[in-house]
């Protein structure tokens, strides 16, 4: 089995989709690749009672994440072969194999679900198909870009402190005071950290 991250863009590609029950949860399995996801802000809502949002840097940049699993197994949420919060999975859950990317959509070709050929049309003509669109999509740039800014706005080494790594991501908690929805809901989720 190929790791999880084959991703096509939809511009280039129709795709079809074909159902999870051939699947051992792939997407849900650290050891398959798949075991942290960028937030946008209007995620920290739907995962933080579940899951560790923890922050990283890219380069010069501090990025947000909530990960899924410890990057060697599947999510604790994945029991008796499916996912036991179906209805409060992630964002990124709800989507995948979907996944937005700048102002690109690609799917991944490495679920074992998604064909080229056959199936429930997953993406046409550059169009997401309706049963697969969540409101995640919707002005995703313009929400991602809206992430960068709250982002750069706390962005003080000082402000971080270091609490571990998965798969070579760099793990920072945030241990100023605040009252900022989004710091609280990060404080928040650190129960849920296992690292
Ligand atoms: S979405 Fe794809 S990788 Fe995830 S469980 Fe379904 S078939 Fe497997
Ligand atoms: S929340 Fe559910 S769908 Fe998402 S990784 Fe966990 S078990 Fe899989």
């Amino acid at each position: 089995m190929e790791s999880i991250g084959s991703f096509v863009n939809i511009k280039s590609h129709n795709l079809y989709f074909n159902g999870c029950s051939a699947c051992e949860g792939n997407c849900c399995n650290g050891a398959k690749g798949f075991a942290a996801s960028p937030l946008i802000l209007e995620d920290f809502e739907d995962v933080y009672k579940n899951f560790p949002i923890l922050f990283s840097v890219n380069g010069e940049d501090l990025v947000v994440y909530v990960l899924l699993n410890d990057g060697k197994g599947h999510c604790k949420y994945y029991i008796d072969k499916k996912c036991s919060i179906y209805e409060q999975r992630t964002p990124a859950c709800r989507l995948y194999p979907i996944s937005p990317y700048c102002e690109h959509i690609l799917v991944d070709t490495a679920c074992p679900a998604v064909s080229y050929e056959s199936g429930k049309s997953l993406c046409k003509d550059g169009i997401v198909q309706s049963d697969f669109y969540t409101k995640r999509l919707e002005n995703f740039v313009a929400k991602r870009d809206a992430t960068k800014v709250f982002l750069e706005s706390i962005k003080q080494v000082e402000d971080f402190e270091y609490v571990g790594e998965l798969l070579g991501l760099p793990l920072l908690k945030y241990i100023k005071s605040s009252d900022n929805p989004y710091i609280q809901m990060h404080l928040e989720s650190l129960k849920h950290f296992w690292v």
